[in-house]
């Protein structure tokens, strides 16, 4: 065993990779302060792993008679010969020549113009950067960097370009300041100790660089290879430590652990099954009934991932599988991402459980002290049945008498790490069922899951009418507004969605309020609900409340709510600049009307002017509501890498660099090392080794300092996270 690993405690603590960044050259209290608020960055190694998102050459300037086709972002030199303010008001730009000698192009402005014109003198040379178009058969470059040309500063060549906030921004904390401290930690004396995280054997065998060449590429690549390579360093680390985490716990769970036998149908499934279900089941419906229930009978604690497209009767598929765990003396939960949707699930299970003599309760951030305390001395001794809930499930203090059954809806808002911690709430772990609309690929939910189960409900239920979707452009709006008029003249409710991305948040957010009032002067007298992202949780709910009992008629929000909430009077969805919506987030807010018996509309709005892919993807919108269809569509027009599904599946948070669609082949390589790593070292599992697995692989017996690598890199990546491959 290296000595490395032997050390004590204070000297591992004192490893530079664990540095705090405020003692980084160029740091300080104040930015370690904003980079911790901000970006989760506490040490070194936190620094380091903030990997830029995309790349520009900044290795050398470009004539401006170079330009040509699709440009990336890229640096010229030249001068400023004239400035001109044209237009009025809003639509106000600032234009600009600007010459390299080479040629001419133009500059424009829609923002800022005053500061800009004081700022850049005719005679001083300058370097732009930004991203050369092609407008009206002429090179332009709109709202460039802009720095004085400085002959002594060498070309910073290729650079990454990091991901960051509004707020570290507008306090000075640009992609320079980053790069620049970037560059001070990797010239740093003690650099050079940064310790190894793969083990050699691996490395040599793939020829990979080592892991200090690969940050070094990574955040200043020499050239565009050795970036690449180190890129796929990086990825395969990531999926390598977590296919062994994956498989090392799916050994351990099939030597050890059981799960509860639900072994009997009684009478409460019967029962509402024969007196009380409101609606034939669909022909998916009961196929996956029976998945479920064949596999909780095995003996073998049940991790099942249900996959059903919005509004395809999940929660009836839930409350029955509650039924089978209620049947067997078990208690069950239900947990949802928000307050609205906990409070939805729970009037509707409490309905049901009302008529067969179940209690049912709900647990949420707001539930008062003394309901809070009944409720959980109730679950503690078995009076409560099924508790529907939030997070607040998961405090410690929640404890069951038995309980047999998770289910947790809408997984992709959940962190891993929170569906963990229900694992801890028995001494035998209950079955764990987690609900999704996401369509993933079943092959790649088996890969990153491990040994979970998927079950697909692939039918609506009958009688459904189908959404009309809309394309429509901003000139139509008036034709839009008497639509949404009429159906308000109806009684009915509408939504009005506007995109909130991070990248611009101060843009989004005025857009957001332009249309509130928009929309407020254009129905006036209309109850409106306002709800975004950045607003308290009481607010937020009280605002979804009110729209969820009518009280409010028009709901003018961001994508907040696009998850879950049920009302089946709203039969109008707006959504606001739709090109900026990935196809599957635009499936899931159509999701939100069509609940009811009334015709429904999703109407796209979105500029006149757009590419010809954009138009082609909001027109598959308009084409079907087959989510599945719509995602497979969305991955052969856009390359899987941008497909959301799996960005939003719970496990694609947690990866940094690895793309869980797009590096398929980085994962398959993962998957295999992993599993020859497991075959020479079966101890890393803790249990035997297991002859029949290791057949076909070459077992890959490492020595004692990899296997510390490895003890130290898992221990690292998951001991937070407690066993959280046991439940996904
Ligand atoms: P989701 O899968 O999106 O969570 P829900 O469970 O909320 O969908 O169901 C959507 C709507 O369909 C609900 O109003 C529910 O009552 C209804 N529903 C569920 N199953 C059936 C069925 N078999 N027949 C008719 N309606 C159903
Ligand atoms: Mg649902």
């Amino acid at each position: 065993m290296s000595a490395t690993t032997t050390t004590t405690t204070t000297a591992a603590r004192s490893r530079f990779e664990d540095f705090p960044v405020k003692y980084l050259k160029g740091v300080g209290e104040v930015r370690a302060k904003q980079l911790k608020e901000e970006l989760e960055i506490d040490s070194v190694r936190d620094l380091l792993d903030h990997f830029p998102f995309r790349y520009v050459d900044r290795s050398r300037f470009y004539m401006i008679s170079e330009f040509a086709g699709e440009m990336p972002q890229i640096q010229v030199r030249g001068h400023f010969l004239n400035f001109s303010v044209e237009g009025e008001g809003k639509s106000q730009r600032l234009r600009a020549t600007f010459t390299d000698t080479s040629r001419m192009m133009e500059v424009v402005w829609f923002a800022g113009i005053k500061k800009i014109r004081e700022m850049y003198q005719p005679m001083t040379e300058y370097v732009l950067f930004g991203k050369p178009t092609q407008y009206n058969g002429a090179w332009q470059m709109a709202h460039p960097e802009v720095e004085r040309y400085d002959p002594q500063r060498p070309p910073t060549g290729f650079q990454g370009i990091y991901s960051m906030t509004d707020t570290m921004r507008k306090r000075g904390m640009g992609q320079r300041v980053f790069q620049k401290i970037m560059s001070t930690l990797l010239e740093h004396p003690r650099y050079g100790e940064i310790a190894e995280t793969l083990p050699a054997p691996i490395i040599s065998e793939l020829h990979y660089p080592s892991i200090r060449d690969a940050y070094r590429q990574l955040h200043i690549p020499d050239n565009p290879d050795r970036l690449r390579k180190s890129r796929e360093r990086m990825k395969f680390e990531e999926l390598f430590y977590l296919e062994l985490q994956i498989l090392r716990y799916s050994k351990r769970r099939n030597h050890q652990l059981a799960g509860h036998v639900f072994s009997r149908i009684g009478q409460y499934f019967n029962r509402f099954y024969s007196d009380h279900i409101p609606f034939e089941l669909t022909g998916a419906q009961k196929r996956v009934l029976k998945e479920i229930r064949a596999d909780m009978r095995t003996g073998r604690q049940m991790n099942r991932l249900l996959q059903g497209d919005v509004g395809s009767g999940k929660t009836l598929v839930a409350f029955m599988t509650m039924l089978m765990s209620a049947d067997n003396g078990f208690q069950s939960c239900l947990m949802a991402p928000t307050e609205i949707l906990a409070g939805q699930h729970y009037e509707t299970l409490r309905a049901w459980g009302e008529k067969i003599g179940l209690r049912v309760e709900l647990l949420t951030g707001s539930t008062r002290a003394k309901a809070r305390r009944e409720i959980h001395a109730g679950l503690l001794s078995g009076d409560v049945d099924m508790i529907v809930g939030t997070h607040a499930l998961l405090e410690e203090k929640v404890e069951f008498r038995n309980l047999g059954l998770a289910v947790i809806d809408e997984q992709h808002r959940f962190g891993v790490a929170q569906r963990a911690r229900m694992w801890a709430k028995g001494k035998v772990p209950p079955h764990v069922l987690v609900m999704t609309a996401t369509p993933i690929p079943r092959t790649l939910a088996m890969t990153v899951y491990g040994d979970l189960e998927v079950s697909v409900i692939d039918e609506l239920p009958p009688g459904r009418k189908p959404i009309e979707t809309w394309l429509r452009y901003d000139t139509s709006r008036a034709e839009v507004d008497r639509h949404i008029w009429r159906q308000l003249q109806e009684g009915r409710q509408i939504y009005i969605v506007y995109p909130l991305i991070k990248e611009n948040e101060k843009l989004d957010l005025k857009s957001l309020e332009e249309g509130l009032e928009r929309t407020r002067q254009t129905f006036p007298g209309v109850e409106i609900s306002f709800v975004h992202g950045k607003m308290k949780p009481a607010e937020k709910d009280w605002q979804m409340q009110k729209f969820v009992e009518g009280q409010s008629r028009i709901m003018v929000a961001t994508t907040v709510i696009e998850v879950g909430v049920n009302v089946p009077n709203a039969t109008v969805m707006v959504i606001e600049n739709a090109e900026r919506f990935g196809l599957s987030q635009l499936h899931q807010l159509r999701g939100r009307v069509g609940r009811g018996a009334d015709r429904s509309w999703c109407i796209l709005m979105s500029k006149s002017k757009m590419s010809a892919t954009t138009r082609k993807r909001l027109h598959i919108m308009t084409e079907t509501t087959d989510g599945f269809l719509i995602s497979e569509a969305d991955m052969k027009i856009r390359g899987p890498g941008d497909m959301e599904g799996t960005q939003q599946s719970g496990i694609a948070f947690e990866l940094k660099i690895a793309d869980l669609t797009r590096d398929g082949q980085i994962v398959a390589l993962a998957r295999e090392m992993a599993q020859r790593v497991l075959a020479g070292n079966p101890q890393i599992a803790g249990v035997p080794a297991d002859d029949a697995a290791s057949g076909s692989i070459q077992p890959m017996p490492l020595d004692a300092g990899s296997l510390a690598i490895l003890a130290s890199e898992l221990h690292r990546r998951f001991s937070k996270k407690i066993d959280w491959s046991l439940i996904s």
